[in-house]
This record gives structure tokens, sequence and C-alpha cells, in this order.
């Protein structure tokens, strides 16, 4: 016998299982709204021209593949930085800033998961309820006890924002609050601009230290509008914590392309700050890879393909609000009697649909339809192909 003979079988991650079981099904009619990707109007994955663009100019160079530095490509990091913190941004332009490649977003969340674990290693981290289902087991992985703060009420589809704030500041001094920037996931209920003052009121009042998960920069209102909750964060003397991904701005979900962002209070700080996530990432994978932050850094330095990938963004957050919109309007035909307004008023790729367990598990085995056992479907998966199908079926197992 070894440490392996009995070693458990781990459970499944619960969104990935829900791919593998939609993968199994052998009906040609299936649909799979489990999944968190964008699809376009014929339900593929779509290679944004601007990315393709890039690729060729990139392929013509013919570059040799070094390593990068530990923190990652240099030209793709300061685009990072405009993009998330606005060209004028003043936490910039003051050398406040540390920001270092990464892994997709999750790997950014990582980075800064185990940075604090070094450097802040007592500290509680808190959660949405819900949240991305990754966010308790990646902070207990680096250690950390996880809690959760109210966020969602099914009752009101809405934030229970008075419950938030009372929780939060009843938080000990220098817990780590991870806050969705915005396209909160899974509910796509955002926080309005009053209520982000005020979680920033408390956050500086009880010294905590916030970790914004920017992972949909442009699918709710535009780049610049959707980061305002980052940079409400930047105007403070605090340390913030900013994990972004261009996974599904950018369609690149398997080159891995993201960054993990630290504001400091001085240039001196930023640079024992990078000193240190070096090692981090030195002792973790080394450094990043070259291709995915080329084809990002490609895109964004070129005002021809950075306006091009600013309207085929635009072009996938306009559709996912018209399938909202259909949703919508197909439920409301179907099923007079409910309200199902809020899944227009969601923002980014998904909806908490409402649905319990029971109907979930019910569109499975009678409809093919795959959603996430939480209720959450995938906005961004439907299509006028699919979607009489997926009304039809929500209409019986909803009745
Ligand atoms: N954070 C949230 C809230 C997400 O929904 C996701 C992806 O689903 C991520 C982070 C991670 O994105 P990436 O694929 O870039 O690691």
């Amino acid at each position: 016998p070894s440490f392996l003979t009995h070693l458990p079988l781990a459970p499944k991650d619960p969104i990935l299982g829900v791919t593998e079981a939609f993968q199994a099904d052998s009906n040609p009619y299936k649909v799979n709204l489990g999944v968190g990707v964008y699809t376009d109007e014929q339900g593929k994955l779509p290679l944004l021209r601007s990315v393709a663009l890039a690729e060729d100019q990139i392929n013509t160079l013919k570059t040799a593949r070094g390593y990068l530095p530990i923190e990652g490509l240099g030209r793709y990091v300061r685009q990072v930085q405009t993009l998330v913190f606005g060209e004028n941004s003043p936490v910039l332009q003051e050398g406040r800033l540390v920001t270092v490649q990464s892994l997709g977003g999750t790997g950014g969340l990582k980075l800064g998961a185990d940075f604090l674990r070094w450097f802040h290693p007592a500290a509680e981290v808190w959660i949405s309820d819900p949240s991305w289902e990754n966010h308790r087991a990646l902070f207990e992985a680096a250690g950390f006890v996880v809690k959760s703060y109210p966020y969602y009420d099914p009752e009101t589809h809405g934030v229970d924002f008075d419950k938030l704030i009372r929780t939060l500041e009843g938080a000990p001094r220098g817990t780590i609050v991870v806050l969705h920037a915005c396209c909160h996931n899974p509910s796509g209920v955002d926080l309005n601009e009053a209520q982000w003052q005020a979680i920033r009121a408390v956050v500086v009042e009880r010294g905590l230290i916030p970790f914004l998960d920017l992972a949909y920069q442009g699918f709710s209102q535009g780049t610049e509008k959707d980061a305002v909750s980052v940079r409400y964060f930047s105007e403070l003397p605090i340390p913030v914590l900013v994990a972004n991904s261009f996974s599904k701005s950018f369609s690149l979900y398997g080159e891995r392309v993201g960054a993990l962002t630290l504001i400091c209070a001085s240039r001196e700080e930023a640079q024992r700050v990078q000193s240190q996530l070096k090692r981090v990432i030195r002792t973790n994978y080394s450094n990043p890879p070259t291709h995915g932050a080329s084809i990002v850094a490609t895109v964004l330095e070129d005002s021809n393909l950075h306006q091009l990938w600013e309207d085929e963004l635009g072009a996938m957050r306009n559709r996912i609000r018209f399938m909202r919109q259909a949703l919508v309007s197909c439920l409301k035909e179907a099923i007079p009697d409910q309200d199902f307004g809020f899944v227009a008023e969601q923002q980014g790729m998904f909806s908490f649909s409402g649905l319990n367990l029971a109907q979930v598990r019910r569109l499975r085995q009678d409809f093919s339809i795959y959603a996430v056992d939480s209720g959450r479907i995938c906005i961004a998966a439907l299509n006028e192909q699919n979607l009489e199908r997926v009304v039809e079926a929500l209409t019986q197992v909803i009745r």
C-alpha cells in the first residue's frame, strides 16, 4: 500500500461537471446553459477579428520565445493598468501600481491570495453569498478561513444591501473582502454607485482590505464604466488588490491572460511589494506564458485594433442584452402570471433564474437543457435557434 491506496475521489467541479454531462448527452437539441463562456448567434465560441489580426502581426514578426520577466510582458502590464485604472489615473501616474501578468483571472486571484497569506496571514477572507464557486476553494487552498457576507436576496431579485453593510460593519479589522467589480457571478445583480460609496466608507472605517475581481470588464456598460468600482477604491490611501481577466472580453479563455494589481501607498512601497510578488510567482511557475499577453498588448496598443476590439466587445454585450429581453418577453407570453422582468435588469453573462434544484434536474432529464444546480443560467449561451426550445422547457418545469 502507498499513500495513494486510500486516496478518496475528489468531488466533481459543479460547473465543469455540467459540461461533462452535457457532452455525454446524445440529444441533438441539447443546450448547455451551464458554462461561463460567451457563444455567438451560431452557438460557437468566437475568435475575435481584432485577435486574429493581432496574431497575424505577431506571426509575421517570427519572434523567438524566450522567458518573459517574472512579472510578465512589460507592454502588456502597461496596457492592463491603463484599461483598468484609466489613462489619467493618479495612482498610475504616481507609480503606486504594481501589476503582474497572471494565468487568467483565477491566476491573479491566486497570486493575490498567496501574497496575502504570506504577509497578512491572520486575516479572514469574506466572499459574497453567493459567489463564483471557485472563490471559496481558492482562498481556502491558500490557507485562509473563508466566510461569506450577505449579497443576493431571492425575494427581491436584488442585493440585500442593508444586511450586506451591517455585516461588513462587523468584520474584524484587516478582513479581506472579495468584491465583484461588475457582472456579479452568479446572480447578475450589481451594486449601484451609492452602494459602492457606502461600502467604500465601511472599508476605510473598519480597515478592511478590498480585493476586487474584475472578470467581465466591458460586459455590463462598457470598459470604462465597468471599472468605476475599481476607480473608487483606487482613490483610497489603503492597500487594494484587483484581479482582472481577458478570458471573456477577448474570448481568449485557453490562453490564460489576466493580471493582479496592487495599489500601494507610495512608489517605494510599490517596489517592495513587486519584489515580494515576484517571489510568489517564481516559486509557483517561474514566469508567465508569452502568446496571450502579446495578443492583448498588440490589440490595445494599436488604436485601430483597440477600437475594433471595443466594437466586438460591444456587440457581445448587446447580443446578451438582446437575448435577455427576448427571454423575458417569451416567458411573459408563456407564463403571464409570473414576472421575469428582473432577468432583463441583470448584468453580464449570467442570470439567477430562480429555478430550484428539482426544476434544474427536470430541465436536464426531460429536455437536455443544462443549467447549474443553483439555478444559474448563461444568457450568453442563448441564441435565436435555441431560445424557443429553452422557453418551452422552462415553461413546462416552472408551471
Ligand atoms: N472571477 C469570476 C467572478 C469569474 O466568473 C471567472 C470566470 O468564470 C474568473 C474569476 C476566472 O476567469 P479566468 O478564466 O480568467 O481564470
